[in-house]
């Protein structure tokens, strides 16, 4: 190692991973996939393996105070899938390893457990072990997801093509809105605890920080229709960001509509109160966990009705950009905000 010290907060994470991913050596036929997309690809006969593992951390990702470990258990599950559902493939087991502090009670444990029982019901996946030990910094989540799916039929961010349609499901800045909602709730009560936290108005937004559900309902109507996207991620980080991913990694450019921007209206509302732009939330809110992928224009025709998909732009050269066409029919150029997990001097989000 070189005297060099260079801060993480001025390569960021992504750039942290790029630098660490030019070191790693493929030394096997069958790793099809390592660094680089929502989860590594792995050859098995006619089918592939995807794995893909998510770290969470107490007061960093979560926050007992007002997560219930029962949703923080579905959770955390739930990030995992949403990044097998991002490869086009479906669930079938996971690890999960979690370091607990002594403030933590069996009930605690057993709790968090329902949770992820709960998550494995639903995707319908098994346990198939992990790791237990004791932590001095709170309670940490370490979940492994194994997929498959037949091959070539596996999403990477790289395939997108000029003139592809981007399409975005469900609506996106609930999360965003969601965390500020709760963490404005707990200041209060931090303030005066004999206050009651008013949240009755904000259940949905609420509900997408504390409890998401990976799109795999999506997945599986792809299949049925005949659809497989030409590149595709989870948007974990928020969607501009995303689609600095797809650009990057496809060689493409692209535009979208400000217009055809999914938003619901309790986030609209939300980010109104809050004094916060909503389109900026919809562009830069993450952990909504829905999917943003790209088609062939062929077809459009087989996802044009779907009542959860929303179609926001269209892929265009590299040298064209990256841009979003206002409602008053501005080009303004995209940044990807996203999550900023290593701001220079600042808090960890
Ligand atoms: P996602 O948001 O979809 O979970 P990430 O941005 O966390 O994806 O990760 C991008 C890629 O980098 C993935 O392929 C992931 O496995 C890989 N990656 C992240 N951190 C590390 C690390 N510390 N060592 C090796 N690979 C990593
Ligand atoms: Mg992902």
């Amino acid at each position: 190692m070189s005297d060099k010290r260079t801060e993480i907060g001025e390569i960021g994470e992504f750039g942290l991973i790029d630098r660490l991913h030019e070191k790693i050596k493929v030394r096997h036929a069958d790793t099809l996939k390592g660094i680089g997309d929502d989860a590594a690809v792995l050859d098995a006969g006619d089918k592939v393996k995807v794995v893909t593992t998510d770290l969470l951390l107490e007061g960093v990702h979560f926050d007992l105070s007002y997560a219930p470990l029962h949703h923080l258990g579905f959770k955390a599950v739930a990030v995992n899938i949403s990044d097998i559902a991002a490869m086009n493939a479906i669930p079938k087991q996971i690890t999960v390893s979690i370091a607990l502090s002594n403030r933590f009670a069996v009930e605690a444990v057993e709790a968090l457990y329902a949770g992820i029982n709960a998550a494995a019901e639903h995707y319908n996946i098994d346990v198939v072990g992990g790791d237990t030990t004791s932590s001095r910094s709170g309670l940490v989540i370490s979940i492994t997801a194994i997929g498959e799916v037949e091959k070539g039929k596996e999403v990477y961010r790289s395939g997108a093509k000029e003139n592809d349609i981007v399409c975005v499901t469900g609506d996106l800045g609930g999360a965003l809105m969601g965390l500020q909602v709760l963490e404005r709730e707990k200041e209060v009560f931090m303030a005066n605890p004999n206050m009651q936290p008013q949240l009755e108005k904000y259940t949905l937004v609420t509900g997408r920080q504390l409890k998401p559900d990976a799109r795999m309902d999506i997945i599986h109507e792809l299949r049925e229709l005949g659809v497989v996207p030409t590149a595709m991620l989870d948007v974990s980080d928020g969607l501009a960001s995303e689609l600095f991913h797809i650009c990057k990694q496809s060689k493409v450019g692209v535009t979208i509509y400000e217009d055809k921007l999914p938003i619901d209206k309790q986030t609209y509302d939300t980010a109104v109160e809050f004094n916060i732009d909503p389109i900026t939330c919809v562009l830069n809110g993450g952990e909504d966990y829905e999917l943003v992928f790209t088609i062939d224009q062929n077809d459009f025709s087989k996802l044009e009705k779907h009542p959860d998909v929303h179609f926001i732009g269209h892929i265009t050269k590299a040298e064209s950009g990256k841009f979003m066409v206002t409602k008053s029919e501005t080009a303004v150029e995209l940044k990807a905000q996203g999550w900023v997990h290593f701001p220079e001097g600042g808090k960890s989000s």
